[in-house]
C-alpha cells in the first residue's frame, strides 16, 4: 500500500445522485423535495444536497435544525423544510436562515410564532398529522386544535401554512392495507385544514418506496430519500431473520486469512461477523468471525491476496461485490442503517461532478 491510498473510502457518485433525482422527479411530474437528513444518508450532506439539486429537486428535506443551518452556511438556498424539533429549539435561527419548519402540536406552534413575532419574519410552516405511522405527526384528535390555531397565527400574520403532510408506515408493502387507511387518514386532515382556511398548502405524503409504487399518494409533492441515493425502496425488508448469533469461525482447512482495517468503530456493524459478505481476492466472502472495534478477517482460501488490496463491502453489484441490500439481509436490517451509520475512519470519494464547486 503506498502511504497516499486511503485506508478505509466510501465512493460516492455524485452524477449517480443527480441521475436518480432526475429520473424520479421526471416520473412524478410534480414538485420533489428531495430528503439528505443523516448527513445526506451517509453520502455527504453538503455535496448530497448538491447533487440532487443538480439534478432537478425543488426542495430539501432534513430532520434536525442542525442539519439545516449547515446547510445554508455552507450557501445552499434552496427551499429547506427541518422537521423535528424539541422545546427551546432557536426558530428565530431558522427563520433567520428562511428555513420552513414542520409542527404538529400548539405548544410548537406558540413557540414559532413567538420566534416570528420577536424577528418579524413570518414563519412558512407545515403541519404534521399522524395517519397511523404512530410516530412524530399530531393524532387525529389534536389535529383540529392545531389546524384551528394555525389558521388564526396565519391570518395575524405570524406565519403562512405552506404544506400538509403525513408520514407512512408500510410503502415498501405496496399492497399493505394501512396505506389505504392512511391515505383516507390523511385526505380527512386536509379537508378539515382546508375548511379551516389553509387553502395555499401543498399536501405532501409520499416517501421513496411510494414515490416508486404508489402514485395515489403523490399529491403536490413527493418526499424521497433512501432511493435518491440508488438504493431500492422495495426491497428493505427482510424475508427472514438471521441465524446463530456470535459464532467463532474455524477454518476447515488450511487457509490464507486477511486482515481488513476496519471494524465496528467504523461503521461496520459488529452484527456482520460469519454473516456479511465482502468481495476480496476475486470472490465474495463472508466476515470470518467477530468484527473487532478496528478490523474484521476474511478467509480467503487460496486465492492470492497482497497487502493493500481493495477490499469491498458494498456497492451496485456490477463488479461482483455484494450490494448494501445483501448486507441488510445477512444482519436482519435494513440497508437505510447500513450506509448511514458508516463513517469513523472512512474517507469519502466523491465521482462525477453533479453540484460540484
Ligand atoms: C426519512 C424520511 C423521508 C424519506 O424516506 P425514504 O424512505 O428514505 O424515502 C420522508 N419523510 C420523512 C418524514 C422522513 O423522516
Amino acid at each position: 500500500m503506498t502511504n497516499s491510498a486511503p485506508r478505509a473510502e466510501v465512493v460516492v457518485d455524485l452524477d449517480a445522485i443527480a441521475a436518480n433525482t432526475a429520473v424520479l422527479r421526471e416520473r412524478v411530474g410534480r414538485p420533489l423535495m428531495a430528503v439528505v437528513k443523516a448527513d445526506g444518508y451517509g453520502h455527504g450532506l453538503v455535496p448530497a444536497a448538491r447533487a440532487v439539486l443538480a439534478g432537478g429537486a425543488d426542495a430539501l428535506g432534513v430532520a434536525v435544525l442542525e442539519e439545516a443551518l449547515a446547510l445554508r452556511a455552507a450557501g445552499v438556498t434552496a427551499p429547506l423544510l427541518a422537521w423535528l424539533h424539541g422545546p427551546g429549539t432557536d426558530y428565530a435561527a431558522a427563520l433567520a436562515a428562511d428555513v420552513e419548519l414542520s409542527v404538529n402540536a400548539e405548544w410548537a406552534l406558540e413557540e414559532v410564532v413567538a420566534a416570528a413575532r420577536a424577528t418579524g419574519r413570518p414563519a412558512r410552516l407545515h403541519l404534521f398529522v399522524d395517519t397511523g405511522l404512530s410516530r412524530e405527526g399530531a393524532t387525529p384528535a389534536d389535529w383540529p386544535g392545531v389546524v384551528a390555531a394555525a389558521a388564526r397565527a396565519q391570518a395575524d400574520g405570524d406565519l403562512a401554512v405552506v404544506g400538509l403532510w403525513s408520514h407512512m408506515a408500510y410503502a415498501d408493502a405496496p399492497t399493505h392495507p394501512t396505506i389505504a387507511a392512511q391515505v383516507s387518514v390523511f385526505e380527512e386532515a386536509v379537508a378539515l385544514a382546508r375548511r379551516a382556511g389553509l387553502t395555499e398548502a401543498r399536501r405532501h405524503l409520499a416517501n421513496s418506496a411510494a414515490t416508486v409504487a404508489l402514485p395515489d399518494t403523490w399529491y403536490d409533492m413527493v418526499r424521497p430519500g433512501i432511493a435518491l441515493y440508488g438504493l431500492d425502496p422495495l426491497g428493505g425488508v427482510p424475508a427472514e431473520v438471521g441465524v446463530s448469533y456470535g459464532h467463532t469461525y474455524f477454518p476447515e482447512s488450511e487457509t490464507t486469512l486477511a486482515l481488513v482495517p476496519v471494524g465496528y468503530a467504523d461503521g461496520v456493524p459488529r452484527a456482520g461477523g460469519n454473516r456479511a459478505p465482502v468481495l476480496a481476492g476475486g470472490a465474495q466472502r463472508t466476515i470470518a468471525g467477530r468484527v473487532c472495534m478496528d478490523q474484521f478477517v476474511l478467509d480467503v482460501g487460496d486465492a492470492v491476496v497482497r497487502p493493500g488490496d481493495e477490499v469491498v463491502l458494498w456497492g451496485p453489484g456490477d463488479d461482483g461485490e455484494p450490494t448494501a441490500q445483501q448486507w441488510a439481509d445477512a444482519l436482519d436490517t435494513i440497508h437505510y442503517e447500513l450506509v448511514t451509520r458508516v463513517g469513523g475512519r472512512f474517507t469519502r470519494r466523491y465521482v462525477g461532478s453533479a453540484g460540484a464547486v
